[in-house]
């Protein structure tokens, strides 16, 4: 007991002794963690000791979210802990700060999501040299490596085309060029595919998306089963202050419990929609990886096996006024940029992700003022389908 004239509301208080565990991961926001004496603070830093001490380098719900998400990326027990970041975008670039240097060249997809081209834009001024290709391609891949190329950047369907990228050509070129391939596992999550399993060395993720899976986490993630790999991105996470905040990791564990049942949900309504709309006038094309009529359906097959995704993109006839006609004819769903929330979303590329091209830019590309991407979430089915394709009768 705390003698009367020591104790003071300004002091730090015990935590109650319990022979009982809580069930659910306690949240951490503690900043500071502290120590008996210096000894064991250096043991701390020596890594002689399990623990923490600043959450800037780490802490316990950034950790206990790592681990979960090595395990669904299918990292062995022995990987490095993955490493989270506070936002998607703090993850590719502290992949990208800590592993290149000035001359590095890196070979990234053409169509790859709209920050992540700007951030590789960005690393131009630091004199990182970039080149775009259609990683879909294995002949514009190859023809893009050069000597020096120190990293191959793509995500494994694009956005908003849902083009397959060719990975498996993509590992060999990394392997035999020396280069390392980082794989943006976003839209696929590992529930679709394992990039590590097939040859990539990084993977990457914007825990923001499906994986939290609620529109109310702002997270990101990268795993490699590569030590030195991990450790020269963690202190680049750490030096750059891509910290993540301990509630956002508390809510994404939160949300990780449910991925799995939320992800079958969403790709079961996806399919179906995508292959009503279909059917309707005014649907001038459906692209879902699903269908058989997708321009990559047999690498998609072999790459997801039966998954293919909650994510559809249409394009209506008319342009933006039907576009905009839709979205109004369906209030009850989101127009917001995001995707992978449970509820539906609806994207424009043309006002939103890919704003800043020219107009021949997203013609090259097959974005057009009429497309519009579905991110499809765990709403009955029964009810959304029918409410979309009343959606398209009233706008075309
Ligand atoms: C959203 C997204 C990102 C960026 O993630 P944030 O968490 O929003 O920073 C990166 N890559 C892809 C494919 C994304 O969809």
């Amino acid at each position: 007991m705390t003698p009367d004239d020591e104790r003071s509301v300004v002091r730090r208080s015990d935590i109650p002794p319990s022979v009982s565990q809580p069930v659910v991961t306690p949240l951490w926001p503690s900043v500071v963690y502290r120590t008996d004496d210096a000894d064991e603070l250096d043991g701390l830093y020596e890594g002689d000791h399990p623990g923490y001490s600043y959450a800037r380098e780490g802490h316990p719900n950034a950790d206990v979210v790592a681990s979960k998400l090595n395990w669904l990326e299918g990292l062995p027990a022995d990987a490095p802990r993955g490493i989270i970041t506070g936002s998607g975008m703090a993850a590719l670039s502290a992949v990208l700060l800590g592993l290149l240097s000035q001359g590095d060249h890196v070979v990234a997809g053409d169509q790859l999501y709209g920050r992540t081209r700007r951030l590789l834009d960005d690393l131009r001024r630091l004199g990182v040299e970039v080149t775009l290709a259609d990683l879909g391609d294995s002949d514009a891949a190859g023809a893009a490596i050069r000597p020096d190329t120190k990293l191959i950047l793509a995500e494994v369907v694009s956005n908003p085309t849902l083009r397959v990228v060719e990975l498996d050509g993509l590992a060999a070129l990394a392997a035999t060029n020396e280069a390392l391939l980082v794989i943006d596992n976003t839209f696929t999550t590992p529930r679709m595919i394992k990039p590590l399993a097939r040859g990539a060395d990084i993977i990457v993720h914007s825990v923001t998306k499906l994986l939290a899976g609620h529109a109310d986490v702002t997270l990101g993630y990268v795993g490699t089963r590569d030590a030195a790999l991990a450790e020269t991105v963690r202190a680049s996470a750490v030096t750059h202050g891509h910290t993540p905040s301990p509630f956002d990791c508390w809510l994404a564990e939160r949300g990780l419990h449910t991925f799995d049942l939320r992800y079958d949900r969403a790709e079961a309504t996806a399919r179906r929609l995508a292959d009503e709309l279909a059917l309707l006038g005014g649907v001038r094309a459906v692209t879902y990886p699903g269908r058989s009529d997708h321009p990559d359906h047999h690498r998609a097959r072999a790459l997801f096996g039966p998954r293919s995704g909650n994510l559809v993109t249409i394009e209506l006839d008319g342009g933006r006024s039907a576009v905009n006609r839709f979205i109004r004819a369906v209030p009850n769903t989101a127009f917001a940029p995001t995707l992978g929330d449970v509820a539906t979303t609806l994207a424009h590329p043309a006002s939103s992700s890919h704003r800043a091209m020219t107009d021949q830019q997203r013609a090259d590309l097959g974005i057009s003022e009429g497309l519009l991407r579905i991110s499809v979430g765990v709403e009955d089915a029964d009810q959304l389908v029918p409410e979309f394709c009343r959606a398209v009768k009233a706008a075309c």
